[in-house]
């Protein structure tokens, strides 16, 4: 398959590594939200985390962590946002699972988490939101 993140995660096409270890690749976001933005990759295909094994996710949240603790105390920022887009409609634009590390700067123009705007449409039924997600656990 020619995945562009297979082939930087395992090192077919050179980048700036943060981390690497078995399971994935840290590199910087060749166009940053901000400065400091990595990505995690992991070495095996998924294309999204949606599609990643279960039980290997924990992993990337614990890099993730560490990353974001790192983030804080040596860049130093004074906030991190951790996200994973899943599929075009939520903005992903690269088919191999990735998590963002993006440092936040508390004197930064926008505290905007993300493009999203919340609070722009009519108030759901949640009751009716929790059957329909529930049924499909
Ligand atoms: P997403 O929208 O979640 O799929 O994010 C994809 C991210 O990958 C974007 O932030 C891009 O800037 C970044 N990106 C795309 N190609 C590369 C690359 N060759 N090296 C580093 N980052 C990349
Ligand atoms: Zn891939």
């Amino acid at each position: 398959m020619d995945c562009i993140f297979c082939k930087i995660a395992n090192g077919e096409i050179p980048s700036t590594t943060l981390y690497e270890d078995e399971e994935v690749r840290v590199i910087f976001d060749i166009n940053p939200a901000s400065v400091g933005h990595v990505l995690i990759l992991p070495k095996t295909h998924a294309a999204s985390l949606l599609e990643y094994p279960t039980e290997k996710l924990g992993t990337i949240f614990a890099i993730a962590q560490k990353i974001g603790n790192a983030m804080i105390q040596g860049l130093p920022c004074d906030g991190v946002n951790i996200l994973a887009n899943c599929r075009e409609a939520a903005g992903q634009t690269v088919d191999h699972f990735h998590v963002h590390i993006i440092p936040r700067y508390a004197n930064a123009p926008t505290k905007d988490a993300m493009t999203i705007e919340s609070g722009t449409i009519e108030k759901p039924d949640f009751d009716a939101l929790k059957e329909a997600i529930t049924k499909a656990f």
